[in-house]
């Protein structure tokens, strides 16, 4: 073997064999470093996919209009996208209405008590003395599910909602009463929405 032929001593086809071996490996071992904007890229469609699966089926009872992975594309840094993507979901989520024409099945009679009727007229702005009893009776109605937005809600989370207000004249029956979760009563009552579990559960996907 001559010494013009050969690279450490080592024949030309097998050096530059082990190079391009060495260079791939190297690619391969830091791709997510080299290539970081096709990761991210990839990343924020399996990002954008999670959001979608964990919307629906947390929150079945709202529309969510996915137009906003589209808009964002526009915004070439990824973690700006993410942001303005969780935003636009989670201002729907806040301007979604809730249907105020939903008819509540009524309690069967023999589970309600003496000071039921009397209790269910507003005294002020008291609530009644059974409330704990009617909320448990509307939790089991509605099956411990948000009437705002479908989610589950533990018990100690649910928060008994007037349909008809007081001041239109709502009573404090049965009928006149659902279940929501800590967001949707937040919401609805325009209670501190900076603070919802949804922003929290959605950064954390
Ligand atoms: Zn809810």
């Amino acid at each position: 073997m001559s010494i013009e032929n050969s690279y450490l001593g080592l024949d030309f086809t097998i050096s530059s064999s082990i190079l391009i071996i060495l260079i791939f490996s190297l690619l391969y071992i830091f791709r997510k470093k080299i290539f970081t904007f096709y990761y991210k890229d990839k990343s924020l469609g399996d990002f954008n996919n999670k959001l979608k699966a964990y919307l629906e089926s947390t929150y079945p009872k709202i529309k969510f209009d996915y137009s906003i992975f589209q808009d964002a594309q526009k915004e070439p840094n990824p973690d700006t996208r993410r942001y303005l993507i969780i935003d636009n979901l989670v201002q729907q989520f806040i301007n979604a209405k809730l249907d105020e024409n939903i008819s509540k099945k009524p309690i069967p009679k023999d589970k309600l008590w003496d000071s039921y009727v009397y209790d269910s007229k507003p005294d002020g702005n008291k609530l009644p003395k059974d409330w704990s009893r009617r909320k448990l009776l509307v939790l089991e109605r509605d099956g411990n599910i948000c009437q705002r937005c479908g989610t589950h809600a533990k018990p100690e989370n649910a928060h008994l909602f007037n349909i008809k207000s007081l001041s239109d004249g709502g009573y404090f029956y049965l009928e006149n009463l659902v279940i929501l979760c800590n967001d949707c009563y937040k919401i609805t009552t325009k209670k501190n929405i900076k603070y919802l579990d949804i922003k929290d559960a959605l950064e954390s996907l």
